[in-house]
């Protein structure tokens, strides 16, 4: 990781607490705030501190919120030039609130802001990052984060430390972590924060905002999912899966051999380069369960597996299995539940 730069005269012991960025669009705070925020608290109970998030942005709706998610202070910047999220000036501001108030590890979603300007903070501090994290711990004894990613080409899961620079810093893709319950009784402090616009430089200027073409595949958000593989064999196999999915009001995913194929579009693939999703309910019909698949969609509530080798990996993470022909299993269970 990165060398030892931790400011004039300063140790590791210097730096306190866990700061989460608390990224909005619009106005809203996003979700994957939320969820880093569950796990967060945990790891600063485990290290006994405070848990702190930042906020950065223009009128933003319900920034005291953040405290029934578990945080004990906020940072709130607001300033309508913060409210489009312009990356130079993202950059220059938690850099710079970072130095202040030194927290000894710093989380942010890796969403297209937080894969665009946590990097440039990284550098900028410098301390060490790890992007796309797949799990979160505390080694409380060293106070080290421990940080977990998929690594050469996903075949083993690196867990990476930081031991030197501070703070220690992750991004996490959306919906690894789930959300916690909220305690609405809980205490907490804002520190307003003036934005100093004239302390800053930005090289690049915001045109226009184009929103995303809607996407119709909302796997993401999903509380049910049939997601198909290999074991297809053929796009038309895969009606079978949709009427799976339409009976239980459910959405359809795949493993990149069957978007590969062509069999279904990119915006259904789940795992490594695909989507990360945490239904409440996944059925892995002829899915082999490689680690590239499993890390996209491991954190499911339950997992049905349907597979005709028992000793398929996918069986590993299933809560249950069901070892036969996916070509008899699906009809029968479309069946079943239709008549339910
Ligand atoms: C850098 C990198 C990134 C990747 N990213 C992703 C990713 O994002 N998502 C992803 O999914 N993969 C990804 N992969 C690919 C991944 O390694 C696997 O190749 C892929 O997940 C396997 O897909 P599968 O399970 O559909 O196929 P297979 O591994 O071929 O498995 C097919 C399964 O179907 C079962 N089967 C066959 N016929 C039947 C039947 N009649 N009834 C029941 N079961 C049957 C077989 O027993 C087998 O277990 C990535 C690979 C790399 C190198």
């Amino acid at each position: 990781m990165m060398g030892s730069y931790k400011g004039k005269g300063m140790g590791n012991e210097d730096y306190s607490g866990i700061w989460v960025f608390a990224e909005q669009r619009n106005g809203q705070i996003k979700n994957v705030a939320y969820e880093l925020l569950g796990r967060a608290r945990e790891l600063a109970d485990a290290l006994g501190v405070e848990l702190s998030a930042v906020c950065f942005g223009h009128e933003v709706d319900d920034v005291n919120g953040l405290i029934a998610h578990g945080v004990d202070k906020i940072y709130l910047v607001d300033s309508a030039e913060l409210g489009d999220n312009q990356e130079d000036l993202l950059t220059q501001q938690l850099v710079e609130l970072v130095q202040q108030h030194r927290p000894e590890i710093l989380l942010a979603g890796a969403t297209a802001l937080g894969r665009a300007f946590i990097p440039r903070v990284a550098a900028a501090l410098p301390t060490g990052l790890s992007a796309d994290c797949t799990d979160l711990d505390i080694d409380a004894d060293k106070r080290l984060l421990l940080q977990t990613k998929p690594t050469f080409g996903g075949n083993i899961l690196a867990v990476i430390t930081c031991p030197e620079a501070r703070p220690q810093m992750a991004t996490v893709r959306p919906h690894v972590f789930s959300l916690h319950e909220t305690d609405g009784s809980r205490k907490g402090e804002i520190i307003k924060v003036d934005f100093k616009r004239e302390r800053y430089t930005s090289r690049t200027k915001l045109v226009e905002f184009v929103a995303e073409v809607a996407e119709t595949v909302k796997i993401e958000e999903a509380d049910v999912i049939v997601a198909g593989g290999r074991g297809l064999e053929k796009a038309e196999n895969f009606e079978m899966i949709q009427e799976l999915a339409s009976v239980m009001g459910g959405a359809v995913g795949a493993t990149r051999v069957a978007v590969d194929e062509g069999w279904l579009a990119y915006p259904h693939q789940i795992g490594q380069t695909g989507k990360t999703v945490c239904p409440r309910l996944y059925i892995a019909v002829g899915i082999s369960g490689a680690l590239q698949h499993v890390v996209g969609m491991q954190t499911s509530e339950c997992i049905v597996a349907i597979n005709d080798d028992p000793h398929a990996p996918i069986f590993e993470v299933a809560t249950y299995g069901i070892v036969g022909d996916l070509f008899q299993v699906v009809p029968l269970l479309i069946e079943k539940l239709k008549k339910r």
